[in-house]
C-alpha cells in the first residue's frame, strides 16, 4: 500500500520508513507533485493536521496523513500552542520567536512546558488522529547549536540538556513527534501485520 507523508524533508520520510511494515511504502509530497501551499489556518493542532491531510486526500485521493506541531507553555495558557511557527509574527524565525518567549516568561517561576504533536491520518476514507507529547521546561536563555526552533530553551523532563544540546537520535528517542509517530506505526502494524 502507497502511504503519503505530507512532508517534504527526505530525512523524516526514511526514520518513519524504517518503522513500517514493509507492505507500505512511504511517499513524499514531491513524490505525488504536490506542491501546493496549504495554509494552515485552523486553531488547533488536529485542525491542521486534518487540513492538510484532507487537502491531499481531496486532491490527490490518496491514502496519506501529516502532523501539525507547538510548544504549549504552562503560565502562558498554553501558548505559543497552534501559533508556535509565527509567534512573534511575519517573518518569523527562530530567533524573535525566542526572543518573544522569554520576554513573556521574565519573572514567571513556573516554567512548565510541553511540545506536542498531532497527526491525523487519512486511511481509506476513514480518519484516525494520533498524538505525541513531550513535558519540560523553558530556561532563561539559551543553550546549544543543533535542532530547530525553540529546542536551545527546552528542556525535556529527566535530562539536563537541551534539546538543542542533545544528538538527534536521542531527541528522536523522546520527541513529541517520535511519539506520535509511534503510535501511528503502531496502529499501522497492527492493520498490515
Ligand atoms: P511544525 O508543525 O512541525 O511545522 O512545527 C511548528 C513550529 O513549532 C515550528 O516552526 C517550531 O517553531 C516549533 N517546533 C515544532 N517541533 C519542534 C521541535 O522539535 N523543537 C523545537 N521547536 C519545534
Amino acid at each position: 500500500m502507497k502511504l503519503v507523508f505530507s512532508t517534504n524533508n527526505q530525512n523524516k520520510l526514511l526514520e518513519v520508513q524504517k518503522m513500517l511494515p514493509p507492505e507500505i511504502e512511504l511517499l513524499s509530497l514531491k513524490d505525488i507533485h504536490c506542491f501546493d501551499d496549504v495554509e494552515e489556518t485552523e486553531d488547533t493542532l488536529e485542525g491542521n493536521a486534518k487540513l492538510k491531510a484532507n487537502h491531499i486526500r481531496d486532491n490527490y485521493h490518496v491514502n496519506c496523513f501529516s502532523d501539525d506541531t507547538g510548544l504549549e507553555v504552562e503560565a502562558l495558557n498554553g501558548r505559543p500552542g497552534v501559533y508556535s511557527a509565527r509567534y512573534a509574527g511575519e517573518p518569523a524565525n527562530a530567533e524573535n520567536n525566542i526572543e518573544k518567549l522569554l520576554g513573556e516568561l521574565q519573572g514567571k517561576t513556573n516554567r512548565k512546558a510541553q511540545f506536542r504533536t498531532a497527526i491525523c491520518l487519512n486511511l481509506n476514507d476513514e480518519e484516525f488522529f494520533f498524538e505525541g507529547v513531550c513535558k519540560g521546561m523553558i530556561i532563561d536563555e539559551k543553550r546549544g547549536t543543533k535542532g530547530f526552533g525553540y529546542d536551545p530553551v527546552f528542556i525535556p523532563d529527566g535530562f539536563d540538556q537541551t534539546f538543542a544540546e542533545m544528538n538527534e537520535a536521542d531527541k528522536n528517542r523522546i520527541s513529541h513527534r517520535g511519539l506520535a509517530i509511534q503510535q501511528l506505526t503502531d496502529f499501522l502494524k497492527s492493520k498490515f501485520a
